[in-house]
């Protein structure tokens, strides 16, 4: 017997309940070897398995093309933004950096520290409420790549449509929103994504990669921080999170029985819908921090009239069964991170219970 809450956090974030179940059931012996993933070797036949198929289910999915690899690496999203220019900032050359709030500009921090980088466009100035438009964003063919981050799960903007940086490697930051939509993989030369929100739990971070790339990339750097390394040995150069992957490929395959990204982006844009109407409708209750076309449908951000009344909220929210609906501790307000793997009713739960707050409250 157990008690689900109506989870909202940010990341990690809720699971599947069929892929917790999975694990359950398998926990002590899976497939028949009398021992949890967790116990298996890295290098045995029934670890490989879930490994391959991982990466299988990934490529399937987001209709990866041929040409990419798909890699699996720890030290979370925080750790790309100091691979990636150690792997592609060369001496002699810039890279370019979209700010669209906390996780870009530590990108840009992170990048600034390893070699010469340059603000191709910000969205600073309006507090991060919106997303440039394409035409703003400077570059140009000398630009050793270009950072964007696709989904900002702290101010709750997303990019709409992608550029065509054509022979300029576009590189993103998709940790809170990949998989929640289908979108051209090969715009990009590398994608990378924490797992812990849409994919599946803490540990393990998924790196999509033109295979090219692994070629040119720097090789005068350690080891651990190589993507060519990674790609040589299909990531298992050295022992890989295993049990993180193992939960990478349950919620796939929960992913998969859903219809896969088209079925997920309808269902997520329903979600969000549920929650932004109440904001839309609410006469200024509730203040949605994202310019509406700029909208994330993942982490939706919004204030109150004060912070006391935003005391109020969270705390009452608290007592209805809802985690995770405070701001990020920079920002303060309100956010409700709708992921993959949040349920519908848990967005039904929140809009009903945003409806009967705002009656009361108004
Ligand atoms: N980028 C984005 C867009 C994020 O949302 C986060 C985590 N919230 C990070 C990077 C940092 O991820 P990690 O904790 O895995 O290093």
């Amino acid at each position: 017997n157990y008690k689900r809450v109506y989870n909202f956090n940010a990341g990690p974030a809720a699971l599947p309940l069929t892929a917790l179940q999975k694990a359950q059931a398998e926990l002590l012996d899976f497939n028949g070897t009398g021992m949890s993933v967790m116990e298996l070797s890295h290098r045995s036949q029934e670890y490989e398995a879930v490994h391959n198929r991982a990466i299988e289910l990934l490529k399937e999915l987001l209709a990866i093309p041929a040409g990419y690899e798909v890699l699996f690496l720890q030290g979370g999203a925080s750790l790309q933004f100091a691979m990636v220019p150690l792997n592609f900032l060369t001496a002699g050359t810039k890279a370019g950096y979209v700010l669209t709030g906390v996780w870009s500009e530590k990108a840009y921090a992170e990048a600034q520290r390893l070699g010469e980088v340059f603000v191709a466009a910000s969205a600073k100035a309006g507090n991060y409420c919106q997303i440039p438009a394409l035409a703003e964003i400077q570059y140009n063919v000398e630009t050793a790549y270009l950072h964007i981050t696709s989904n900002n799960t702290i101010f709750g903007t997303a990019w709409q449509e992608f550029p065509d940086t054509e022979a300029v490697p576009l590189i993103a930051d998709m940790s809170s929103d990949i998989l929640s939509k289908p979108f051209d993989v090969s715009k990009f030369s590398l994608i990378y994504a924490g797992a812990q929100k849409n994919l599946g739990p803490a540990g393990v971070t998924v790196v999509i990669i033109r295979r090219d790339l692994l070629e040119k990339a720097n090789k005068n750097i350690p080891t651990m921080l190589r993507y060519g390394i990674y790609g040589k040995n299909n990531s298992l150069y050295n022992t890989p999170p295993t049990f993180s992957i193992y939960m990478v490929k349950l919620m796939l395959e929960w992913v998969k029985e859903q219809g896969g990204a088209a079925a997920l982006y309808q269902h997520n844009r329903q979600k969000a819908g549920l929650i932004y109407d109440v904001i839309d409708g609410s006469n200024g209750f509730y203040l949605g921090h994202a310019q509406p076309a700029a909208r994330s449908l993942m982490n939706i951000t919004f204030r109150l009239a004060s912070e006391a009344l935003e005391k109020k909220f969270l705390e009452a929210a608290q007592g209805h069964g809802f985690v995770g609906l405070a701001g990020h501790r920079s920002v303060g307000g309100c956010r409700a991170s709708a992921y993959n793997a949040v349920p519908y009713e848990s967005c039904q739960a929140l809009r009903e219970f945003m409806l009967s707050f705002y009656k009361e409250y108004a």
